[in-house]
């Protein structure tokens, strides 16, 4: 006879973190008044967490107190603190052999509701993990296709605020247009995409945004561009105009969840052979390599 499965499947029970306590996820509440809820006050993470260990933690949790800076929300916890944390989280949910990616969330908490910041607030800290599934390597062949568009989003997008009614606006657009990602342009210049940031190449110098105000400080990007060094490949951080990225011959974009993808199709026109190039297959090469340098 064969033995009736005892454990719930995994998406069934997910287990969750709020204000100091692991809860599962469907019972985790906060009140309507947090201020996460009625003005977007807050920031939050995206961790990737290979084989149930944090990938890039010291610099996730250095973006994570750059950005309560900026917002003037006290960081709650120490780093240690926040590392045993998504520990915890990673093995309530049974991702210590899998991946997954950590979701953190800080908000100003709970106040009458006033534009001012309450006097004595308590931090909301909400934590889950979600699957992180390896890249589809059908996908990466094919490579992404992306809509341009205007950057409509605000003057602070260095700070990963939780408002991010601009950026999925974008992305919805890209999606309406059957594309994966929209890149955004500013002042003439491309800054990034809905959600990720971008690299393109031109005649071997593979190129990026210079990190300002304009775009998030991505730790995928830095990760690249050290590699990059670490291989003795050329590397920019400087503007690219919109003509440069439609005359690239190569054009990447990375984020913590997707990593390095190739982009083969702009506004339905081919980067360059509609293929992925060579320098995108060296660097993702290199980056799994990196990856799994941290496994041993
Ligand atoms: N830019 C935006 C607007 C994003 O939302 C993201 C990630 O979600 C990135 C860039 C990539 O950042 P990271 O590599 O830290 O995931």
């Amino acid at each position: 006879m064969n033995t009736p499965l005892t454990k719930a499947p995994l998406e069934d029970t997910p287990i969750c973190y709020l204000n100091g306590e692991f809860t599962p996820l469907k019972d985790a509440k906060v009140s309507v008044l947090d201020r996460g809820f009625i003005f977007a006050d807050g920031i939050y993470e995206v961790i990737p967490a290979f084989a149930g260990k944090t990938f890039r933690i010291e610099q996730h949790l250095k973006r994570l107190q750059d950005n309560l800076t900026a917002i003037k929300i006290e960081n709650p916890y120490s780093i240690t603190q926040w590392r045993a944390i998504f520990n915890d989280l990673i093995v309530k949910n049974n991702y210590s052999n899998t991946d997954c990616s950590v979701y953190l969330q800080v908000t100003r908490g709970v106040a009458k509701r006033d534009h001012i910041f309450p006097s004595n607030p308590t931090a909301t800290i909400f934590a889950m993990v979600n699957p992180l599934p390896a890249a589809n390597p059908e996908t990466l062949a094919k490579g992404l296709s992306v809509i341009i568009r205007d950057d409509i989003r605000w003057q602070y997008c260095n700070i990963k605020s939780i408002s991010l009614l601009g950026n999925i606006i974008l992305k919805q657009e890209a999606a309406e247009h059957n594309a994966d990602e929209a890149i955004l342009v500013r002042d003439g210049n491309v800054t990034e995409g809905a959600v990720s940031n971008i690299f393109i190449v031109k005649d071997g110098v593979i190129k990026t945004p210079v990190k300002d105000k304009k775009l998030l400080p991505g730790i995928t990007r830095d990760l690249i561009i050290e590699i990059a060094a670490q291989h003795g490949l050329a590397c920019q951080e400087t503007n690219i105009t919109k003509d440069e990225l439609l005359n690239a011959d190569e054009v990447w974009l990375s984020s913590s969840t997707k990593e390095v993808s190739p982009v083969c199709f702009i506004e339905n026109k081919a980067v360059a052979d509609g293929t992925p190039g060579p320098h995108w297959a060296k660097m993702y090469q290199f980056f799994q390599e990196y990856k799994d340098s941290l496994k041993q």
